[in-house]
């Protein structure tokens, strides 16, 4: 028997409800923030991953060479691609562009849980400014999109890595020992640090001060910690302006500020943030974003740059965690002959109630009333209608009312009225 391959999945119909249910509500708070969608292709230029992250993320993704031997790899994320679609054919278009996308990534991961070879992503980019305003709107729509969409628990953490590497300078921390920190700082793992930076011969208060600023989510004392920074000014200005945004003009009062997010420091800068999802334990991030630097390395003109991405399917198990009532598929009408004479008649009257949207079933396994009824009523149908001889000659047809079990005798002429009046 062959199986899916390791770390994909395959989605039930009524899974597929499911997702696309939470799509369109994802895709409705989008476009309320006055986001477009596009689209990339599934595989790229192995390059145009290579670019920034250098070859180690190779190790990570699925790449191989084409018949033309041209080095190509799946997208195990999106930014990169929409950032190449701009600079190839959207530099022209008016600013702020404001773009949203869904699309499948595939990672070489190791599987889990809320941890897949192939998943979707949700995200947004908005091109072509880098106010406080703009950066507050981007984070308030990674928010309220989850928000929209029905879940109750979650948390917002903001960031700043303009910050972080301020406070690296500060204690003498050379590029080598940065990157050997980073894993560690974005796991939290405090102590692991601690003794890094004491090997490093940094001294015991420093190091602990430095421990103390990556977990305070005291803005003011983030702020005395890098004061002797003058380069930083703006940033923190800017910083402060997006938060008091948030809370003043977006509502959102309940994130924290959390100078540890590092999210991979060679392609953000700046604001940073994360979404979570806490009732998923170990796979609880849902969401990640902040600023970028893309364009310039991909050949066009430097704008700023800045965007969010969702974990879709976590999203959809954190759902299905808190016991979200999805909406539960059902048709209109199951259309049920009484016997094969009255086959053609259903099938005719079935595409006249679908042309007019109603969503209509006939039965197609020539089962009998009584076994359609109770298929019908396993399909969630609100009605079915009966086709026999009798009824027929009387230009009508028996509508059932599958909840009540009403039955009445309504001429055909005046089906669709009563179908939509009910
Ligand atoms: P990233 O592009 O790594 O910032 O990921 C953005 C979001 O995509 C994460 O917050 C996760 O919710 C989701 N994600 C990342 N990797 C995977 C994966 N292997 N399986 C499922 N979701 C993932």
């Amino acid at each position: 028997m062959y199986q899916v391959p390791r770390g994909t999945r395959d989605f039930t119909p009524d899974e597929m409800k499911i997702r696309r249910y939470v799509e369109e509500d994802m895709k409705s708070t989008f476009t309320t923030f006055g986001y477009n969608e596009i689209q990339t292709p599934t595989f790229e230029n192995l390059e145009l991953f290579t670019a920034k992250s250098g070859d180690s993320i190779i190790d990570e993704i699925y790449d191989f060479s084409d018949k033309g031997n041209r080095k190509l790899a799946l997208r195990p994320e999106l930014t990169a691609p929409v950032i190449r679609f701009y600079v190839e054919k959207l530099q022209m278009e008016p600013k702020p562009l404001k773009l949203f996308y869904f699309g499948n990534c595939f990672r070489y991961d190791r599987p889990q849980k809320g941890r897949y070879r192939e998943f979707q992503q949700a995200g947004c980019e908005i091109i072509g400014t880098d106010t406080p305003e703009a950066y507050a709107e981007l984070i308030a729509l990674a928010y309220y999109n989850l928000k929209n969409i029905g879940l109750k628990n979650i948390t917002l953490n903001i960031g700043n890595l303009d910050i972080i590497n301020s406070m690296f300078t500060k204690i003498g921390i050379t590029d080598k020992i940065k990157k050997e920190l980073l894993p560690l700082i974005d796991k939290s793992q405090f102590e692991e640090i601690y003794t890094i930076l004491c090997i490093e011969n940094i001294s015991e208060d420093i190091a602990k001060m430095f421990i103390e600023i990556l977990q305070t989510s005291n803005i003011d004392k983030i702020k005395d910690y890098v004061k002797e920074d003058n380069t930083l000014t703006e940033e923190i200005s800017n910083f402060e302006n997006i938060l008091h945004l948030l809370k003043k003009s977006f509502n959102i009062s309940k994130y924290q500020i959390k100078i540890s997010i590092v999210r991979g420091l060679d392609y953000y800068k700046g604001i940073v943030f994360e979404i979570d999802a806490p009732v998923l334990g170990a796979e609880k991030q849902l969401c990640g974003g902040g600023a970028y630097d893309l364009v310039g390395l991909f050949g066009g003109r430097d704008t700023a740059t800045a965007g969010f991405a969702i974990g879709f399917d976590r999203t959809i198990l954190a759902l299905e965690v808190e016991k979200f009532e999805f909406p539960t598929p059902k048709i209109d009408v199951y259309i049920i002959p009484v016997n094969k004479e009255m086959t053609e008649k259903s099938i005719e009257l079935a595409q006249q109630l679908r042309e007019k949207g109603i969503i209509t079933e006939v039965d197609l396994l020539r089962r009998g009333v009584g076994k359609s009824l109770k298929h019908a009523n396993s399909k969630n149908s609100e009605k079915a209608i009966i086709i026999g001889q009798k009824e027929l000659e009387k230009d009508s047809v028996t509508l059932r009312d599958m909840k009540t079990g009403d039955q009445q005798l309504v001429k055909i002429a005046e089906i669709l009225s009563k179908l939509k009046s009910s």
